[in-house]
């Protein structure tokens, strides 16, 4: 209220009444909008950074929920669905065990998942990050380097672990990372005393300690540490770190192993029945060394499963059956201009069949249905359709004029 002779001002940031556009009076002073909107933020703000990590009142889902929501988004890959499950959960279980309870430490248990490209390892770790109440990261294992060379420093895998955790070092400690592409830095000969190779075996090194749990320090900004910046100490002893990889190549090792096993004449036959079947599941800790990772690490990924292959019927299922689905999305996206789209059944096996022929899996059904849709998405919105089904012979049409038809040769 304005008094005789005195000027009202906002008590925060001290503007007079002429200077802002409304001037809120309390009881006993002033807030203006400008500083009424700061303040909004900052509680927003705040809020964000206490409740989104927080884990006190949430009901831990129990594994078989976890595997439940997995398979909304996942096609197959039971296997590997348990195993994650059952690792998320003990997860959850270990960060809200009272340490004091009785003197058993539930220790963590890093995982690592092998399969070929693009037979969803990303995808499960993906969909993990959208029910956890944990900070959650994917990192590439390709750009990290040993200190002194070009790329960037193995700390700044936390980096980015810190920054989806706004910088809440608590949280982050609490947190899961996904490293892909882990057999990118497997040694590349297996002879370690004669090849010293600085951009594997250095990086392995590098990242035990991060396995192992210790205090790192992090760059806050990520890339190279340099000495003016201000390190962020981060303890790794209740980081989950999941790590994926191809590791191409590697079903040769395996099958290796399994046939000095098998001795006399019937070795030729047991290894033709091995290899018809998807020899990733039998795979062991002894493949990954003789890949080439250092015994070290493997020791501190005790949980090693495997993803298997797409069939036809998966890639078809890929196409249809996820809770957001490639055909769903299509469908979705037509809606949305009113149109009613129908793919033909023949279409779906059509788009498979391509996709195993250019060998591009699960990643390559995408491209083949964007070349056979990108016209009716590009002429549709202008046309007064109704409706839109799509044929074989328009799918084929489509694909043959289309650059993904020249991924064929490759
Ligand atoms: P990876 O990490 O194993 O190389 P991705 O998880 O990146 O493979 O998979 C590539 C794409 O293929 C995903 O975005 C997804 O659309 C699809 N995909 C692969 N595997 C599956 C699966 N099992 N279920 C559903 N979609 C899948």
């Amino acid at each position: 209220m304005a008094s005789k002779g005195r000027v009202d001002k906002c008590s925060f940031c001290g503007r007079e009444k002429m200077d802002v556009n409304l001037l809120i009076a309390g009881i006993d002073g002033h807030i203006c909008d400008r500083c009424a909107e700061q303040a909004h933020s900052i509680i927003l703000e705040e809020l964000k950074k206490k409740g989104s990590f927080d884990l006190t009142g949430i009901k831990l889902m129990k594994p078989r929920e976890i595997k439940d929501f997995l398979d909304r988004y996942v096609i197959g890959q039971d296997h590997a669905k348990k195993i994650l499950s059952v690792a998320v959960y003990n997860h959850y279980k270990r960060l809200v065990q009272r340490v004091d309870d009785d003197e058993i430490e539930i220790e963590k248990s890093n995982i690592i998942l092998v399969g070929e490209t693009g037979t969803g390892k990303t995808l499960l770790a993906r969909t993990i990050a959208r029910m956890l109440h944990v900070p959650f990261t994917i990192v590439d294992a390709t750009v990290l380097t040993e200190a002194g060379y070009v790329g960037e420093d193995i700390e700044s895998l936390l980096t980015r672990l810190l920054q989806v955790a706004d910088y809440n070092v608590e949280a982050a400690e609490r947190g899961i990372v996904f490293i892909d592409e882990i057999d990118k830095i497997a040694r590349k000969g297996d002879n370690p005393s004669i090849t010293r190779d600085v951009s594997g075996e250095g990086v392995q090194q590098g990242l035990l300690k991060l396995l192992e749990g210790s205090i790192v320090n992090v760059p806050p900004q990520g890339g190279r540490k340099h000495p003016e910046q201000k390190m962020i100490p981060v303890n790794t002893k209740n980081i989950l770190f999941i790590c994926g990889g191809a590791f191409d190549g590697i079903e040769r090792k395996i099958a290796q192993r399994l046939n000095t096993k098998v001795i006399g004449y019937s070795a030729a036959r047991e290894t033709d029945r091995i290899e018809r079947e998807n020899l990733l599941q039998y795979i062991s800790p002894q493949d990954l060394k003789s890949f080439g990772m250092i015994p070290e690490i493997i020791g501190r990924l005790p949980v090693l499963t495997y993803l298997d292959p797409l069939d036809k019927d998966t890639l078809r299922k890929i196409l249809t059956e996820p809770k957001n689905s490639i055909i769903k999305q299509y469908i979705k996206l037509f809606e949305l201009d009113n149109i009613q789209l129908h793919f033909d059944e023949e279409v779906l096996s059509y788009i498979v069949d391509k996709a195993v022929e250019f060998k591009l899996g699960a990643r390559g059904l995408r491209s083949i249905c964007e070349s056979i849709m990108n016209d009716a998405m590009f002429h549709s919105p202008s046309q007064e359709l109704r409706s839109l089904r799509i044929t074989r012979e328009y799918a084929e049409e489509k694909l043959e004029h289309s650059h993904v038809n020249r991924l064929k040769a490759g």
